[in-house]
């Protein structure tokens, strides 16, 4: 018996999940979430992270044998420091992360890019089990995404691989954080969304759009056109068995997501018609602390028959 410890770094709130796995049958046992207080820096927020661990590992529970972070943002996989959060205050770019955690309670651990951690508990604890390829997107303050094949992430040659929302798609469009022009996030993000609808919110957006405000539905129109747009092009490329939307803009359901369906399908003309499955996350705002835990628990070595999310 063991168990995994999962924390996934957001904007707002840690959501932290532990795992534990039992003959192979991995399930989660907990689950909590505590504000970042992000304003107050990066040192501060790695120190949070690091109290939350030591909590964790060294008094909840001593058989927690790793330890799973996920982040927002791009960070150097060999020294654990992070290179870019764009959406954090704070410069964080050499901010070292792996090593005061590992330091702090002795136990491995391992950073993911929280996108491609969602992507990790969706197709191994969620509705795309059992499918490959996988390709997840995760609409919010960006666009997020990652790429599963045979369960396991897709992380290719530059071990960054699945940034589905940052293709180009048009060509001369506006700077994104990334520093391309046109990527498919500056026009499907929340900021973008809530602006041309007219709103405060990608929530009050969407409020309006079901109450029949014609700029609030031509604001989903047209994000859901980019949004085919991009995977329309992976379909082409990968032809994922099903793409998955997850995020808080995803949240506004099959309203939004019907719209991306038609978009897509009527792009990608090389796949059979109307072959493309896109369905809304299964496992809810802990996927991915699950995935981060996951992924700690796989490159500790860990192997599971089942996985089983409650
Ligand atoms: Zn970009």
């Amino acid at each position: 018996m063991t168990k995994f410890l999962g924390l996934d770094l957001g904007g707002t709130n840690i959501k932290i999940c532990v795992l534990e796995s039992i003959d192979g049958h991995c399930k989660e046992i907990e689950k909590s979430t505590i504000p970042t207080d992000a304003e107050n820096g990066p040192e501060y927020v790695v120190n949070l992270l690091v109290h939350i661990a030591k909590q964790y590992v060294l008094e909840k529970y001593s058989d927690i044998s790793a330890v799973g972070v996920a982040v927002p943002g791009i960070f150097d996989h060999e020294l654990g420091e992070i290179l870019l959060f764009p959406n954090l205050p704070g410069n964080w770019k050499h901010q070292p992360m792996k090593k005061p955690i590992e330091d702090a309670c002795n136990r491995p651990v391992s950073i993911i890019n929280d996108a491609r951690a969602f992507a990790l508990a969706e197709a191994n604890a969620g509705l795309a089990k059992g499918k490959s390829p996988v390709a997840c997107l995760v609409l919010g303050t960006g666009f997020g995404g990652g790429i599963i094949i045979d369960g396991h992430v897709h992380m290719g040659s530059t071990l960054g691989a699945g940034e589905i929302g940052h293709q180009i798609v048009n060509a001369d469009g506006a700077l994104c954080g990334c520093g391309a022009q046109g990527c498919a996030e500056t026009l499907t993000s929340a900021q973008a969304l809530s602006t041309l609808a007219g709103a405060k919110s990608p929530e009050e957006a969407y409020k309006r759009a079901i109450d029949g405000d014609v700029q609030a539905i031509h604001a989903f129109s047209e994000s859901a056109k980019w949004i085919g747009i991009a995977i329309a092009n992976v379909m082409v490329v990968l032809a994922p068995e099903l793409f998955i939307i997850g995020g808080g803009v995803a949240q506004s359901g099959d309203f939004f997501l019907d719209l991306i369906r038609v978009e897509a399908n009527k792009r990608a003309k090389l796949v059979p018609e109307n072959s493309i499955q896109i369905h809304a996350a299964s496992l809810g705002v802990y996927a991915g602390s699950i995935g981060a835990a996951l992924n700690g628990a796989i490159n500790a070595g860990a192997q599971f028959n089942l996985i089983s999310i409650t």
